[in-house]
C-alpha cells in the first residue's frame, strides 16, 4: 500500500495542488485556485470581483509580544496585498477571530483598530466575521475587491521578452517590516488600469519562490540580474551567515509587487512611475525567457555567471 505523503514532505505548493484536485467548479469563475485572488464575473456587473483569504497565527506569523495594532495591520494588509496583486480596489474585509479565554478585550480592540486604520486608507470596511475560542490567537482574514471587467492582472500573462519589475526593497522583513508593510494597492490599481502589467503577484514567500510561481502559471522562464535587485536596509542588518542578496531573494513577507511589462513599454513605465509614485522605488530586475523543460528554476545572473535558484525561498510547512 502506498504510504500517504505528509504536509512537510510536499510543501505549501504540494498541499495546494492536492486540495485543488478535491474542489468542484463554481459558476461565473474566471480564475479559481492558483492566483493571488479568485476572479469572478457576475452577470450584469461592470466589475470582476476578487476574493482572497489568509490566516495569521500567533507563533507563526507574529510573536506574542507583537503590538496588537501591528497584528491587525498585518492581518488586513495580507489580503489587501493579494487584492492589490490583481490590480484591484479593496472593498470589504471579514475576520474570523480565534482567541484564548484569557485574551484581553483591550488587546482585541487594538488589533481591530490597527486593521481598520489600514483599511480606511482605501475606504475598505470590516464587515464582520465569527469568533471562536482556541489555544492561541489567530486572525483569519477574508478580503473582497473589484476591478473594471477584464482588467484583473493574473500570474499567467508573462511572455518571453517581458521585463521583470519589483516595487520597494527586499529582504530582512523579519526585523519588523512584516508587521508594518504598506500593501501596494494604489500602485497595483494604476498598473492594471494602464495595462502596464502583463502578469503580477505580491511577494509573500520570497522573490525566488514567488517568481517560480509566475513562471509556472505563465509557462515561461526567467532571468534575474543580481546587481539590479533592490536590497532593503534590514537585509544588510541581519546578523547571520547569509548575504544581503540571499535575504532579498529568499526572505518572505516583503509584500511588494512583482510584475512583468512588455519590453516596448518598459522605459515609459519607469518615467511615468517616478512622477506618479516618487516615494516608491521601482526596479527592473530581469526578464522573461522561453520556458526550458530541463530548467524550471529561475536563473540568477551574477558577475558573468548563471546560478540556478532552487526551492529555497520561504515555504510554509517545509522542515
Ligand atoms: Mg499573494
Amino acid at each position: 500500500m502506498r504510504k500517504a505523503r505528509l504536509v512537510h514532505e510536499v510543501g505549501e505548493r504540494g498541499v495546494i495542488q492536492c486540495l485543488a484536485r478535491h474542489v468542484g467548479a463554481g459558476r461565473f469563475v474566471l480564475r479559481g485556485i492558483g492566483d493571488d485572488s479568485a476572479v469572478v464575473r457576475v452577470p450584469g456587473s461592470p466589475y470582476d470581483w476578487l476574493f482572497t483569504t489568509d490566516p495569521i497565527i500567533q507563533g507563526v506569523h507574529f510573536l506574542p509580544d507583537a503590538r496588537p495594532e501591528h497584528i491587525g495591520h498585518k492581518a488586513a494588509g495580507r489580503v489587501l496585498s493579494d487584492i492589490a496583486a490583481m490590480g484591484g480596489e479593496p472593498l470589504y474585509v471579514f475576520f474570523n477571530l480565534v482567541a484564548t479565554p484569557e485574551t484581553s478585550l483591550d488587546v482585541l480592540a487594538r488589533i481591530y483598530d490597527g486593521a481598520t486604520r489600514l483599511c480606511q486608507r482605501w475606504q475598505a470596511a470590516i464587515l464582520g466575521g465569527d469568533v471562536a475560542r482556541g489555544p492561541r490567537l489567530e486572525l483569519h482574514a477574508f478580503g473582497v475587491g473589484r476591478v473594471p471587467q477584464g482588467t484583473a492582472v493574473l500570474r499567467s500573462g508573462a511572455r518571453p521578452g517581458d521585463r521583470l519589475f519589483v516595487t520597494g526593497r527586499l529582504g530582512g522583513s523579519i526585523l519588523g517590516h512584516h508587521l508594518t508593510f504598506q500593501p501596494r494597492v494604489d500602485e497595483g490599481r494604476w498598473l492594471a488600469a494602464g495595462r502596464w502589467a502583463t502578469a503580477m503577484l505580491d511577494l509573500s514567500d520570497g522573490l525566488a519562490s514567488d517568481l517560480r510561481r509566475l513562471m509556472e502559471e505563465s509557462h515561461v522562464g526567467a532571468e534575474l540580474v543580481a546587481e539590479a535587485i533592490p536590497i532593503a536596509r534590514a537585509a544588510r542588518r541581519l546578523d547571520d551567515h547569509q548575504s544581503p542578496l540571499h535575504h532579498a531573494l529568499c526572505d518572505g513577507e516583503d509584500f511588494e509587487l512583482l510584475f512583468t511589462v512588455r519590453p516596448t513599454r518598459a522605459a515609459r513605465l519607469v518615467r511615468l512611475w517616478r512622477k506618479k509614485f516618487p516615494r516608491v522605488p521601482l526596479s527592473e530586475i530581469g526578464r522573461i525567457v522561453p520556458a526550458d523543460p530541463r530548467q524550471r528554476d529561475p536563473v540568477l545572473l551574477q558577475g558573468g555567471q548563471r546560478w540556478r535558484l532552487t526551492e529555497q525561498g520561504y515555504e510554509h510547512f517545509v522542515k
